[in-house]
């Protein structure tokens, strides 16, 4: 296949959220056109993309335009339909492909391809129907309940610690399709990016250490402050296998758990760049959307070179509501004020506590120098400095 060439050619994604709007960026600054698809008539990608098709995922006549106009499409979100995906590759280069997705779209297949790839995850149970939940292994609990599909930032998961439990938990979740993860002793929780082309050409960026709260990020630091160079060079190692293994082309994060008895276990992937990759905007010489544009359109992939100790914090919506009343805009000059910081917003109007709102990033010459910076932004914002 021949490159989709910078300045020529024009490049969709499905999905208007803010990863969209920082693939539309790093294309559009490399001299592409993009096309967004997507349901909402206000979205953070279709805002700044030479045009917004407001369609449904999988509405023919959408489709159609999407790739009359376009060269090659992505997508921002593992959630939108693996059909669309097959639909459009039909007539389009399209990357990553719809088989691809569909096994990030789905926990339990999810699992199955990091078994079959030799890659580790947490021991778990299938549970799509009363005989496999009265077969669950009790050893199994405390565990997670999860539903194998639509899950994100915590949502549609329940911890349960009894097999009474679990069988409300799953009453609770309306009976779909769920698996049952053992609750693992976490020392730390990393992930990695890699970038794979259709040519089988593969890089990574560092690995990434990434703090929880409410099981949703909210600090990624690179480098891994607490993590050592095997652990590093397993986690990397297996990133790059689960990577090889779908034939994927794209962007792929895979989140790990690095286990209190030293064992790593793989959590899950995304089909895309993720909020742990964020850093690379400004840490790095290519940022993870660059890279993500590069996949897509057939170019060369350059090995990522992190230039500066970085660290990410998310800004959720519930820093707009801090005192009483609300919502008022979080004193930006005054984070900005400090040394090496990078404020990316992502153009949502209106702030909803738990929503992503944007995130900031902080560079410095030694991860100490960052680190000190970081605790500064986040007492000035009212964040935690937990970390
Ligand atoms: P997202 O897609 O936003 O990353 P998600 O909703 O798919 O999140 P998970 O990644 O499965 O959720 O879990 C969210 C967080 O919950 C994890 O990052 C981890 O902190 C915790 N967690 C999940 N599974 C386990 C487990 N088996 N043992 C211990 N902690 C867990
Ligand atoms: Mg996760």
């Amino acid at each position: 296949m021949p490159a989709l060439l910078p300045g020529v050619a024009t490049l969709g994604v499905l999905g208007g959220g803010q990863l969209g709007r920082m693939f539309v960026h790093a294309a559009q600054a490399l001299g592409y056109r993009c096309i967004v698809l997507d349901p909402d008539a206000i979205s953070p990608a279709g805002a700044v993309a030479e045009k917004h098709i407001k369609a449904d995922y999988l509405d023919h006549f959408g489709l159609a335009q999407l790739a009359r106009d376009c060269d090659g499409i992505t997508t921002e979100f593992e959630n939108v339909p693996a059909l669309a995906l097959e639909t459009l590759a039909g007539m389009r280069t399209v990357a990553p492909s719809g088989a691809a997705v569909a096994v990030c779209q789905d926990r339990a297949v999810e699992k199955a391809h990091f078994e079959a790839a030799g890659v580790p995850c947490a021991p778990h149970a299938v549970i799509t129907n009363e005989i496999e939940l009265a077969a669950v292994d009790p050893g199994l609990l405390p565990g997670i309940l999860k539903t194998s599909r639509m899950g994100y930032d915590g949502k549609g998961q329940m911890r349960v610690s009894t097999i009474a439990e679990l069988a409300l938990a799953w009453a609770h979740l309306k009976r779909v399709p769920c698996v049952l993860e053992q609750l693992l002793p976490l020392k730390f929780e990393l992930s990695v990016l890699v970038a794979r082309g259709a040519d089988g050409q593969i890089v990574n960026f560092p690995v990434q250490q990434n703090l929880h709260r409410d099981g949703i990020l909210a600090v990624t630091e690179v480098p891994a402050p607490d993590v050592p160079a095997e652990v590093e060079k397993l986690a990397i190692a297996a990133a790059r296998q689960v990577a090889e293994a779908l034939d994927y082309v794209g962007v792929l994060c895979v989140e790990f758990f690095w286990l209190e008895d030293g064992r790593l276990v793989v959590n899950e992937m995304a089909p895309r760049p993720h909020n742990s990759g964020h850093w690379t905007m400004n840490g790095c010489d290519v940022s993870q959307f660059e890279l993500q544009v590069r996949a897509l359109a057939g170019l060369p992939l350059p090995e990522p070179r992190q230039h500066s100790a970085s660290i990410m914090l998310n800004l959720l919506g519930d820093l707009w509501f801090k005192a009483d009343g609300g919502p008022t805009p979080p004193a930006w000059d005054r984070v900005l004020a400090l040394p090496g910081t990078h404020l990316h917003l992502y153009g949502k109007t209106d702030a909803r506590h738990g929503r992503k709102m944007g995130h900031l990033n902080v560079t410095a010459e030694t991860p100490a120098a960052a680190h000190a910076v970081a605790l500064q932004a986040a007492a000035l914002l009212g964040l935690p400095t937990d970390f």
